[in-house]
């Protein structure tokens, strides 16, 4: 019998996980580095051109584990070619895993807000209740203002099982009950 590692690794279940997808699920910018129709099976494809596509080598592990454990899975982009990154989620096999996709510019502002704001519309799940990897550091800042615990993945090398636990590891240590640790301004 496996056991989840997210009941493990965080000291409050988070209720949804918030990915972008650009330098984070993927490696590249989908619409520009690279699109559709694609070949090619699993976490390595081929695009129109022939070019390799990978996913991160944690990502589908991540997403496997936390949807075992009954949290659902978001994507938010500000990626403005909403299709070519559907397509390449699809051929990805990870687009039925999330209950939002959302690949659209942000409305203005240079953050995720208004992706934010629509997620917690569609599923009714507080901030506070999310977690969320980008490796814009802009993404970040804006999502820890709204209370979204969240941590950078820094560019190009996308999110990975370490990510995960350093999150968890930061969300321990600011609960209650625990002495505060000075994290370096990341909380
Ligand atoms: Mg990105």
């Amino acid at each position: 019998m496996s056991v989840s590692l997210i009941p493990i690794l965080f000291p409050k279940m988070p209720k949804l996980i918030v990915l972008d997808l650009d330098w984070t699920t993927w490696v590249g910018d989908c619409g520009k580095d690279f699109f559709g129709p694609y070949t090619g099976t699993g976490d390595l494809l081929f695009d129109a051109r022939g070019t390799p596509v990978r996913l991160y080598p944690d990502v589908r592990a991540i997403l496997t584990e936390f949807a075992a454990a009954g949290v659902k899975i978001a994507f938010a982009s500000r990626n403005p070619a909403t299709a070519r990154c559907e397509e390449a989620l699809r051929a990805f096999g990870l687009f039925d895993m999330a209950c939002v996709f959302l690949a659209h510019p942000s409305g203005g502002t240079n953050t995720k807000s208004v992706h934010f704001a629509t997620i917690h519309a569609r599923t009714g799940i507080a901030y506070s209740d999310m977690l969320f990897f980008d490796d814009g550091p802009v993404n970040i800042e804006g999502a820890r203002a709204l209370g979204i615990p969240s941590l950078q993945c820094r560019y190009p090398n996308g999110l990975t099982w370490a990510h995960v636990y350093v999150l968890g590891g930061l969300l321990n240590m600011d609960s209650p009950g625990v002495e505060k640790v000075d994290v370096g301004g990341a909380w």
